[in-house]
């Protein structure tokens, strides 16, 4: 055996998303140690730059320590209580699994279904909220990544408000591709990864609390199942303003990645963030159009530009494709999930992918691979 080099590849598949050599850089910097008053203050401007990225002013804004799932399960398993109601939107295979994480955490999910591929109806979600008084939380996700639809987070974060429930919110795929406002939104426990659009390798999960948020946590009636994703605990190791306590040992390297990625985002600017992602998309949009393929869904502002599910033409051989995709090409691209496999590749552009020289990469092999022209 000897040391691994992985294949050079481009990434436009739903994550990890290509990680530019600045950030794999600084994920090569020298290991030292987690409470060393020189990590600790690079932890300060992490919490700063995520409070950026999210557009809150929350206190409570770390990453958890693990990839977007345990993100998701940290929110899940904080704010909910055995006997709790938690009202969960599906549009995607994502808000399935948080459903799984209502119901572990001894909980009664009540699901608010929408068809794969469209966004949450909030209509549909207010008449849950009317129809469940008292339930703990709503809970959706922002950008579903199995089918591309963009979800009205202002909206649905409003009425969990106007009902006396607390927000939960998945923007793993979202965070740094297209706009989240946190605060703006009034949402209260939110949820995001590395390796999507802010294009550092996976492994750690930003994640922050509302006041409100953290009121909940601390006045749980039983302790949070999970001990190493209890908020209770993990607040005071993230907590810089004296007494940092041990917790467990951050992902030291994984965590200059993020910082990095966070900066490369802050130089960039949101907004400028945002509008790149959306230019890309249109881009690849109207060379797929040319091309005589579709994306699923309607031009109706719930497309996501970060993530691009393409149906598979009649009698194409949709594993085929991508297999020729990578193996010709040196391109990854996602296959459908749930109802949607076998119907869909789904094409990210997604943080350092999301460049005009990788459409036209993805274009030109996707033509050849298809024998059509473009
Ligand atoms: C990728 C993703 C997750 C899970 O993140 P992992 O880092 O794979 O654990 C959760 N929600 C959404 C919407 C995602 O796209």
């Amino acid at each position: 055996m000897q040391s691994f080099h992985p294949p050079r590849r481009l990434l436009l598949g739903p994550g990890p998303s290509d990680v530019p050599r600045r950030i794999l850089d600084a994920l090569a910097r020298p290991t030292i140690g987690h409470l060393d008053p020189a990590y600790v203050g690079m932890m300060e401007e992490l919490k700063t730059l995520l409070r950026y990225a999210f557009k809150t002013a929350n206190p409570l804004t770390i990453p958890v320590s693990a990839p977007g799932s345990a993100g998701m399960e940290a929110c899940f398993v904080n704010l909910v209580e055995p006997g709790d109601t938690v009202i969960v939107c599906r549009n995607g295979v994502f808000g399935g699994r948080m459903r799984e994480n209502v119901v572990r955490a001894g909980a009664s999910a009540v699901m608010v279904d929408d068809e794969f591929g469209r966004p949450v109806d909030p209509e549909k979600v207010e008449a849950a909220l009317r129809a469940n008084p008292g339930a703990k939380a709503l809970a959706f996700v922002h950008a579903e990544t199995s089918t591309g639809a963009r979800s009205d987070a202002a909206t649905l974060c409003r009425l969990a408000r106007e009902h006396g429930a607390l927000s939960i919110v998945d923007t793993v795929t979202s965070l740094g591709g297209c706009e989240v406002d946190v605060d703006g939104w009034g949402a209260d426990a939110v949820y995001s990864g590395s390796q999507k659009c802010l294009s550092a390798p996976p492994g750690l999960s930003p994640v922050t609390f509302s006041p409100r948020a953290t009121e909940t946590v601390k006045a749980r009636k039983v302790p949070v199942q999970s001990w190493f994703l209890d908020m209770s605990l993990v607040m005071a190791y993230w907590d810089g303003t004296g007494g940092r306590s041990y917790h467990h040992t951050a992902p030291i390297n994984m965590t200059y990645a993020l910082h990095e990625s966070l900066l490369i985002l802050h130089e960039e600017g949101l907004e400028a963030a945002w509008a790149r992602h959306q230019a890309n998309h249109e881009r690849l949009r109207a060379g797929l159009q040319t091309m005589g393929l579709a994306l699923l869904g309607d031009d109706d502002g719930a497309r996501l530009p970060q993530l691009n599910p393409v149906v598979v033409p009649e009698g194409v051989d949709e594993a085929g494709v991508r297999r020729a995709l990578l193996d010709d090409h040196g391109i990854e691209i996602g296959a459908g999930l749930g109802p949607l496999a076998g119907k869909i590749w789904r094409i990210g552009l997604m943080g350092a992918s999301s460049r005009p020289e990788a459409v036209d990469r993805l274009l030109g092999a996707l033509a050849q691979a298809l024998g059509r022209s473009r």
